[in-house]
């Protein structure tokens, strides 16, 4: 995103009359850790966001795969409405809500198979969610981890199918939950209960693809892609610092 583009987002942020802003949360305002509870926010990214939410006509959304308690212990500080869990939680005026049923015994048959890669592959580790379940390998030897995760989602196809489940193919992770929760449902759901006039979306995984697809047919929408590859949003910022930045100046 060069400073031409930058200077038309803030401008059509200042004009609109409704705004709408959604972040995800890893890898897009806080680095990646080797441990997720070690991603903690910055002071630098509190404060901002903060001006953020205190800006008249402006909702901020923090939209992530994280476990409600997880991101909650993270931000729940902050009178800030976050979405969990790809959109299975929903904290909007300080209460969380279900937004799906699910009973979760798919996971008696998917456990089994992540706990075998985890003994193969060192350091790799579960993180179970109340919707889904996470097989995370940034900490196993690189190339270890990658073979193992493609040997997993190998493994995975046929019980996917069978359960109605979908797999996330993520940064250094393969999440596994049903097919009903996507990041673009999520805010599909969001964006027709109101007539906002400018939406900015923020995320760097995959699964921030699902929110910028369905936001590319939204004329009143920008979207931005952190970090490198291949996607579906309008615009790209380098990192987190820079996804800040641009935050900070809107929240000024
Ligand atoms: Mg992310």
């Amino acid at each position: 995103m060069n400073n031409l583009i930058k200077e038309e987002l803030k401008k059509k942020y200042r004009n609109a009359t409704d705004k709408l802003i959604l972040l995800d949360y890893d890898g897009t305002l806080v680095d990646f850790a080797p441990l997720p509870e070690k991603a903690i926010p910055t002071e630098k990214l509190l404060d901002v966001l903060a001006k953020l939410i205190a800006k008249p006509q402006t909702k901020v959304m923090i939209i992530s795969g994280r476990g409600y308690q997880d991101i909650d212990r993270l931000l729940g500080h902050l009178p800030i409405n976050i979405i969990a869990e790809h959109g299975a939680m929903m904290k909007e005026n300080g209460v969380w809500k279900k937004q799906i049923i699910d009973n979760g015994s798919w996971k008696n048959k998917i456990l089994p198979i992540l706990n075998r890669m985890t003994l193969t592959c060192p350091n790799s580790f579960i993180e179970e969610k109340h919707f889904s379940l996470t097989w995370h390998y940034r900490n196993a030897e690189s190339e270890s981890g990658y073979s193992h995760s493609r040997a997993l989602i190998y493994i995975l196809e046929t019980t996917i199918n069978e359960y109605s489940l979908k797999m996330l193919d993520g940064n250094k992770v393969v999440e596994i939950m049903t097919k009903e929760l996507s990041k673009g449902i999520a805010v599909k759901n969001l964006v027709e209960q109101n007539k906002y006039d400018y939406i900015l979306a923020i995320g760097d995984d995959k699964t921030d693809e699902e929110m910028f697809e369905y936001l590319s047919h939204n004329a009143n929408a920008d979207s931005v892609k952190v970090g490198e590859g291949n996607t579906l949003a309008k615009y790209k910022l380098d990192n987190v610092n820079k996804v800040i930045s641009l935050l900070e100046q809107l929240s000024q």
